[in-house]
């Protein structure tokens, strides 16, 4: 069983309407019909998902031919109202009788693996495991727990101090985001983010996020110094949502803090999505007075061009490159680089991911502003925040 699904298909209908997305999944159906041998079936289970039924496939080499084929007659762009359009699949491969004996399993075993397709790239097939299998069960479990985890407060938020690299003193901290759940264990964000992204849940999560760093900022500020700031992660999805934006001022406003030392850190998925609403929030956080900062920079498509649309204050360094100095040539360039774009942009650099003192040696050598990383210290609990007088 082949699970077929159109890559991107809602981009064509979002940008060219309807109707041309119609005409275009008809002709994808007629391209499927002549491609396919006589004795199998193809259909339409909905919207841009078609299933194949292949018969008498004797092993995976078998298949593979077919799924090859198929990708291969996609790559003949479609002419649609006096337009070319290119369209690709992700296939999932599921065979009877290994990876199921009846129909359901066999058409869920098969979108199991078409996901795997999608996440490997897209344009391509996959063939279904049972290490899927595993990874589903535990998507599904963590899912399951996470609609609860709230309420029973299983979330927590570390503290990792940044340094300032003029003195070596902490100068703020970055809040992340910590799971601790009965069943499962010990979550890391990066496992659960994506999943509470795709459910949704990443909005009540991401506010009780906000609203702890906050706290935590204003019991800081309170013992040490006024001075010093909070960065604060945000997803994307966080922005469809602009609850977020009244609780940050709500908070701003009943413990009188200094919107300037609060930061939050995107990453460039957010802007390359490229809805105005994302907009809309980001001018709106201008107005608040907090900064912005570009998380991760170096590893995405890392257009230029953002830079200059929108008003950041920050660009993160990822730790990738970080790893890298002072040994490789590659990494120490391209770090120098973006700190001298940087300053003649005239935003600050927070180096990531520190974790030797030759990697901080280097970075001071560079003129980097900013430094965080497990050489100083890892994420620490509020308590041990509140104590951390190192430095
Ligand atoms: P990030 O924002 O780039 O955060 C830095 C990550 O690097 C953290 O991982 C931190 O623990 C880790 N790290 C810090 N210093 C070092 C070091 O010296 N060496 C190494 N190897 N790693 C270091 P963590 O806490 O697992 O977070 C992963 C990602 O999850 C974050 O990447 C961020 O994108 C996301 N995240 C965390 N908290 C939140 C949150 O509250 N909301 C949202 N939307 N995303 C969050
Ligand atoms: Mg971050
Ligand atoms: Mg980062």
């Amino acid at each position: 069983v082949l699970f077929l699904d159109l890559d991107d298909f809602k981009k064509v209908n979002d940008s060219l309407g309807h109707e041309v997305g119609d005409k275009l999944l008809i002709e994808a159906s007629k391209r499927l019909s002549y491609a396919i041998r006589k004795e199998d079936t193809v259909g339409r289970l909905g919207g841009d998902e078609f299933i194949v039924i292949l018969h008498h496939i004797i092993d995976e080499a078998n298949a593979m031919d077919i799924v090859t084929h198929l990708l291969h007659i996609f790559t003949e762009p479609f002419h649609i109202d006096n337009r070319e359009l290119i369209l690709t699949l992700s296939i999932g491969i599921a065979i009877c009788p290994e990876n199921g004996k009846n129909a359901s399993d066999l058409l869920r075993n098969a979108d199991t693996a078409m996901y795997q397709a999608k996440a490997n790239g897209r344009n391509t097939y996959s063939f279904f495991t049972d290490e899927m299998n595993v990874i589903m069960l535990r998507r599904f479990e963590i899912e399951e727990q996470m609609h609860l985890a709230l309420e029973r407060n299983e979330f927590t938020l570390y503290f990792q101090p940044k340094i300032d690299l003029k003195n070596r003193k902490v100068m703020g901290a970055e809040a992340l985001l910590r799971w601790v759940n009965p069943k499962l264990g010990v979550l890391e964000p990066d496992e659960f983010i994506p999943i509470a992204e795709q459910t949704g849940l990443i909005v009540p999560i991401g506010e009780f996020a906000i609203n702890k760093a906050l706290e935590v900022l204003n019991k800081w500020q309170l013992r040490y110094a006024t001075t010093f700031t909070m960065a604060i992660n945000l997803s994307p999805r966080q922005f469809r949502h602009k609850s977020f934006l009244d609780t940050l001022k709500h908070n701003i406003s009943t413990l009188e803090l200094d919107p300037k030392l609060i930061e939050f850190e995107i990453t460039e998925g957010v802007l390359m999505m490229g809805k105005s609403y994302i907009d809309e929030a980001l001018n709106e956080l201008r107005e608040i007075g907090v900064k912005l900062s570009m998380d991760d920079f170096g590893t995405g498509y890392s257009s230029l061009s953002y830079l200059r649309h929108y008003a950041f204050d920050v660009i993160k360094i990822d730790q990738t490159f970080v790893k890298g100095l002072p040994h490789n040539k590659a990494d120490c360039d391209l770090v120098k680089a973006t700190i001298a774009m940087a300053n003649s942009l005239g935003l600050s650099v927070v180096a990531e991911g520190i974790e030797t003192l030759q990697q901080l040696t280097a970075l001071e050598k560079f003129s980097c502003d900013f430094a965080q990383g497990f050489y100083f210290s890892e994420p620490l609990s509020e308590y041990d925040l509140l104590a951390f007088d190192k430095f």
